[in-house]
């Protein structure tokens, strides 16, 4: 707790001091320009790994970046999700899973959740899709594989999950809404973005960013999806990618 009452002094001291315009200009509303779907996991940052500031991501996060199909669940997703579109018009949402995600890990011991921790149990219900979708398509993952390949397809289900809400079903068909899939690797500060036309995660568009050209928008070596039983390593597809940084 004194480490945190101390960043509070140092936040005040630095930070505000040098802030106060955008502060001011922020005190009179907001306007993101994204919605960022992650984990509550510690050691995901949006802000950070996006290098954003202040008023620039609406975020939503909780255990395993799962978003309950429209009207599964009362929680807060999908009230959030409503604001930030019709509220907020925001037009870019991004869902980003990360590696070694708990959450994730804890779709392959559920009997052990039911009763140690019931509530988690059954909020992971809503990634059962991923876990049956993995169980089923990838026999032979093991291990950390294994819980990379839950990972990726888990961003892919909550994509899905996330288009059962009428106002996110609207914006997509009226072209004013567009969906991206993360992963973030904790190891290296890496992300890869999921190309539909790949099937893959590859490095991010870097067309996206004016000042940097599009580089090389290929999939990155050994992380198709799905993956063949022959067991690709998964912990590639983040090793292979030195040529991204989220920074720029
Ligand atoms: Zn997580």
């Amino acid at each position: 707790m004194k480490k945190l009452i101390r960043g509070l002094d140092k936040f005040k001291q630095s930070y505000v001091a040098s802030h106060h315009d955008l502060l001011e200009q922020l005190s009179h509303g907001q306007k993101p320009r994204v919605l960022f779907i992650c984990c509550s996991d510690s050691r995901v940052d949006p802000a950070l790994i996006t290098q954003t500031d202040i008023g620039e991501l609406f975020v939503i996060r909780n255990a395993g970046n799962i978003i309950p199909p429209y009207g599964a669940a009362n929680g807060g997703e999908g009230g959030t999700i409503e604001y930030a579109l019709e509220g907020l018009d925001i037009r870019q949402i991004i869902v980003c899973g990360h590696s070694h995600c708990g959450a994730m890990k804890g779709l392959l011991k559920l009997n052990k959740l039911q009763s140690k921790m019931p509530l988690v149990y059954d909020w992971l219900k809503h990634a059962e899709s991923t876990r049956r979708l993995v169980h089923d398509t990838y026999p032979h993952c093991q291990g950390e594989e294994l819980v990379e390949t839950l990972v990726a397809e888990n961003v892919l289900v909550q994509i899905d999950n996330l288009q059962t809400y009428p106002v996110v079903r609207s914006r997509l068909h009226q072209g004013k809404l567009k969906i991206y899939g993360w992963i973030y690797n904790i190891e290296n500060g890496e992300v890869l973005a999921y190309d539909d036309t790949k099937h893959a995660y590859v490095q991010p568009d870097y067309s996206l960013i004016d000042e940097t050209p599009l580089k090389d928008h290929e999939a990155v070596e050994g992380c198709p999806l799905p993956i063949t039983a022959s067991s690709q390593g998964l912990s590639s597809w983040y090793g292979n990618s030195d040529t991204f940084s989220v920074s720029g």
